[in-house]
Parts: C-alpha cells; sequence; structure tokens
C-alpha cells in the first residue's frame, strides 16, 4: 500500500521530542470509527486531541505506554478523567509493568476506578468491533533511569515497529524489517550527536539501514537540530504531526 502522506499507516498527534514543543510531544494513534489507540500521551497530547477533535463519539480508548518520561505521560491522567467523566468510558492503559503505572497514576488522584490497565505479555491484542491490533513488546535502550518499551504492532495486513524512545535499533528488530516481516520501521531520531545520547542520531541511523530500504523508516521524536530535508536526502520519511 502507498501512503499518500508522510507517516505511512499511523497518524501522529506529535512528532517532536522533550523540548521540541513546536511539533508537540511524540504520539502515534490509530483512529476506527468510535476506537481511539494513542501511543503514548505527553505532556502536550491531552491539548492537540481537543485542537484535533479526536475525541468526538470515541466509545474506546487505548494508550500503549512506551516509558514514563513527562513527555510520553505527561497528560495520561487528564485523557483518563476526561475519558471518566466526559465520555463515560474507562480508558484502557497498556504498559509491561502494571503495578508501575498504578502507583505513579495514584500519586496523582488517578484512582484504580477511573481506567483499566492491561499487562502486556509475549504477544497481546486489542480487540473491538472496529480493529484488531497484534502487539508484542520489545525492550528498548534508552536511558539509565528507567526502562523503555517499544512495540511490534500489526494490524490491517501490514505489521510496524514503534520504537519509544531508543538509542539504537536492536538486532532482531533489525533482522525482521530487512527480511520484509516487518514493514515500516518508526524510529526516534535526532540531529544531535552526543557521547551518551539516549536517542537515535540521524548518522547512526543511516550506518543502520540501507538506502534502498530507508523508504520504509519514519523518522520521529524529532528534536530542534533534526532537519527533515536532509532525513529525505538520505531517503527516509519524516512522521507529520496532523495540522489542526
Ligand atoms: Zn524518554
Ligand atoms: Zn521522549
Amino acid at each position: 500500500m502507498v501512503y499518500k502522506d508522510d507517516s505511512g499507516p499511523l497518524h501522529f498527534i506529535g512528532t517532536g521530542s522533550a523540548f521540541n514543543t513546536a511539533l508537540g510531544n511524540n504520539s502515534a494513534y490509530i483512529k476506527r470509527s468510535s476506537t481511539l489507540i494513542l501511543f503514548d500521551c505527553g505532556g502536550t497530547v491531552f491539548h492537540r486531541l481537543q485542537q484535533l477533535t479526536l475525541l468526538e463519539n470515541i466509545k474506546s480508548i487505548y494508550v500503549i505506554i512506551t516509558h514514563t518520561h513527562p513527555d510520553h505521560i505527561g497528560s495520561l491522567g487528564d485523557l483518563i478523567f476526561y475519558t471518566y467523566y466526559m465520555l463515560n468510558s474507562k480508558t484502557t492503559v497498556i504498559y509491561p509493568d502494571p503495578s508501575y503505572i498504578r502507583s505513579l497514576l495514584n500519586y496523582m488522584g488517578v484512582t484504580d476506578d477511573f481506567y483499566e490497565i492491561r499487562n502486556i505479555g509475549g504477544d497481546t491484542s486489542i480487540l473491538t468491533a472496529d480493529i484488531t491490533l497484534k502487539l508484542q513488546p520489545v525492550s528498548q535502550k534508552h536511558a539509565d533511569t528507567l526502562e523503555c518499551t517499544g512495540y511490534i504492532g500489526s494490524f490491517d495486513n501490514c505489521s510496524l515497529f514503534y520504537s519509544g524512545d531508543s538509542q539504537e535499533i536492536s538486532e532482531q528488530i533489525l533482522v525482521r524489517f530487512k527480511s520484509g516481516e516487518i514493514q515500516y520501521l518508526y524510529q526516534d531520531t535526532c540531529g544531535k550527536d552526543f557521547p551518551q545520547n539516549p536517542h537515535m542520531y540521524i548518522g547512526k541511523l543511516a550506518q543502520c539501514i540501507v538506502p534502498e530500504l530507508r523508504q520504509r523508516v519514519y523518522c520521529m521524536h524529532q528534536d530542534k537540530s533534526f532537519d527533515p530535508q536532509a532525513a529525505r536526502n538520505l531517503g527516509f520519511k519524516v512522521a507529520q504531526p496532523e495540522s489542526f
């Protein structure tokens, strides 16, 4: 399938890194009829969901969490409360360690009554009348202070990998991408290069992916140093936030 925009099978609420507020915190979504599935819910995301009117007529909301940095869960509590009070529904949060998310939300007064939480094991599916999304978690190398999880996802006969924040692409993902088993790679990519960089420098990404395969790679979580045109010149795609 050829996608007419630059973001492939996913849409984006924001494509920026934590400090690149002009692009909004990085968050992808899939919307099908009354189901909305989000990857992460950073500080700017709830506001943009309202601006994009993405919550209208939604009955089921799933939030797949990659890790707990503020640019990835900063407005999760707002979304949970909104879903509960305004949509008369409960957000389902998906994360490999439910008790960890539960205690974080508890400190904000977002207690168990307001949402559902699902553990994600080897293989998990989000199954509604509107969509079936199969998910497989893959541990990522990001920051020393917390765990980060990327996800292999498949829906609508396409398969993708969503890195979350990650300074590298693991060998198992690269092999599956090169073989075509994973069709699309959504990778945290930055324009700055420095030692112990928690994100993946575009030059390092270019070393991992041969030019013929770069049209299946979407750069996301872009920092202010990231040059979209330079990335396109290398053959990569650049994820675009929806406009409002
Ligand atoms: Zn992070
Ligand atoms: Zn981040």
